[in-house]
């Protein structure tokens, strides 16, 4: 085990364990991410003693700041690339209402019973005698072998006083691809309206985790089946289930949902476009008709899931800014290069989807890749071979025309200057004219050819040009 700590920095809290006659032991996910062989940069040192002195003669030693919070009982410094964090062992009780603790001192069993899974709760020696020395009296490396999220006390327990143990098992089974042991997912079940005491911005900070985990399907099955997620995100939960009249079926959007989520996490890390596949159909279930003749319909799903998305970041307390408005620009446009792949692609159609899409068009060709789900092989093939010609579309397009960062190539001002105009409707109305001639291609997208245009659509409009035209 020696081999763990093999860095120098724990060769010097040894020494000052050694020294002060403190018990020391590095604890908890540092320990578990060792055998896990993920490096891990965060270390959690438990003392048998004051948490804070420790951290001090620690600062001492490396020659490091030391912040202390002495509310909390702790120390952390920075070591190099390392972070450190002190704090004295504890013994823990709750009450109903609250996920604060009572805290008193306690030994290093105690230390560990406090800790949520039995892989979270490992330790290893810092002391003399036994340095490098394993501390795993809930039997954790097996679990970590067995892929088992556990509970050192009983999970009815451990859950009821602190449920966001609850999404950080979920959490911890979809970032390691790991089981949740069969009584820890029945406390859960059981216990899950505890979440309510929790705070939005912590429940929404593991869902976070959830979806930036490979494969976030393990995480949301587990959230489905508690019964969590239809109190943290009823929206998405929501979308589960098949309605069958006169023997035909939709297909269930919430596996439909997962499997896009998980196709798209394949081919990017980005958290926003993560959402954007989550909430691509999300007012499906809103939309939902049953025509006769036709079958199921979800007409305007998109437009309906765009004008939901700032509600739902509200609700999550996720941020209402730019990334909201991406999320909800994909939303919107997921639809539209599905229906170019399907059409005789005009060059028109292409250059209004670059105008859309702008910058983002990339995001969407990955979330519309991402959206096929269908099993039939032959379909995939039909629908990604489109989608190459769509893109290589929108490449010739973009080459020749320009589009994806537009600027109006007779601006505002210009038109106001022209025409001797103040702002107001008409320049309005003259932009929009010259944008829609260049999309639709009646001219191109040319200082030369919107001036000329320009200048026609304001005799239309009964405006004669008071100054020579700027060059
Ligand atoms: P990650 O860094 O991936 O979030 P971690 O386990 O290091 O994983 P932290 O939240 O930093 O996560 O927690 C450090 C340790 O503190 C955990 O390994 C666990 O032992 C303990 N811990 C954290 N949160 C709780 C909790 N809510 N209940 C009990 N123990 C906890």
């Amino acid at each position: 085990m020696k081999n763990h700590l093999g860095h120098p920095v724990f060769k010097v809290l040894a020494d000052i364990a050694a020294e002060s006659h403190i018990e020391a032991y590095v604890i908890g996910g540092y320990v578990r991410d060792i055998f896990l062989n993920r490096p891990s940069k965060d270390i959690d040192i438990v003392v048998l003693g004051n948490g804070i002195d420790f951290a001090e003669r620690a600062g001492a030693a490396l020659k490091s700041k030391v912040a202390v919070f002495k509310n909390f009982g702790t120390a952390m410094l920075k070591y190099r690339d390392l972070e450190l964090e002190f704090v004295g062992a504890r013994k823990e009780s709750y009450r109903a209402d609250s996920r604060k603790p009572i805290v008193e001192n306690g030994t290093i069993e105690d230390d560990q019973l406090r800790r949520d899974f039995t892989i979270n709760a490992l330790a290893i020696s810092l002391n003399k005698d036994n340095f490098g020395q394993l501390v795993d009296p809930f039997n954790g490396v097996n679990d970590i072998e067995e892929k088992l999220i556990r509970t050192p006390l009983d999970p009815e327990i451990t859950f009821s006083d602190d449920p966001l143990r609850m999404m950080r098992a979920i959490r911890f089974a979809s970032q390691l691809n790991f089981n949740i042991d069969e009584a820890a997912l029945a406390a859960i079940t059981k216990q899950k309206e505890r979440v309510r005491i929790l705070s939005k911005e912590r429940i929404t900070d593991e869902l976070n985790k959830i979806i930036l985990s490979p494969v976030p399907s393990i995480g949301f099955k587990y959230l489905f089946d508690t019964g969590l997620l239809h109190l943290i995100f009823p929206s998405m939960a929501g979308l589960y289930g098949v309605e069958v009249i006169n023997g035909k079926g939709h297909k269930d959007n919430f596996y439909h949902t997962l499997q896009v989520l998980d196709n798209i996490c394949e081919v990017t890390d980005d958290l926003w476009l993560r959402w954007a596949a989550i909430l691509h159909d999300i007012a499906k279930p809103a939309t939902k008709r049953f025509e006769e003749g036709h079958g199921w319909t979800f007409h305007g799903h998109e437009d309906k899931g765009a004008r939901m998305v700032p509600q739902i970041f509200s609700q999550l307390k996720l941020p209402l800014n730019e990334k909201m408005k991406f999320v909800q620009k994909l939303v919107q446009l997921h639809l539209r290069p599905i229906v170019l792949a399907q059409e005789v692609v005009t060059d028109s159609a292409v250059r209004r989807l670059l105008f859309d899409a702008g910058e983002d068009i990339e995001s969407l060709m990955l979330l519309c890749n991402a959206d096929v789900t269908t099993k039939n092989e032959y379909k995939v093939k039909k629908y990604r071979n489109n989608f190459e010609l769509v893109k290589q579309k929108l490449k010739d397009v973009e080459e020749r025309d320009k589009i994806r960062n537009w600027q109006p190539p007779v601006t505002g001002t210009d038109i106001m200057e022209i025409f001797g105009l103040s702002a107001g409707k008409e320049v309005g109305l003259i932009k929009n004219a010259i944008r829609e001639a260049i999309l639709e291609g009646d001219i191109t997208n040319s200082y030369d050819e919107a001036l000329a245009f320009m200048l026609i659509k304001g005799k239309e409009l009964g405006l004669t040009p008071v100054t020579e035209q700027p060059k």
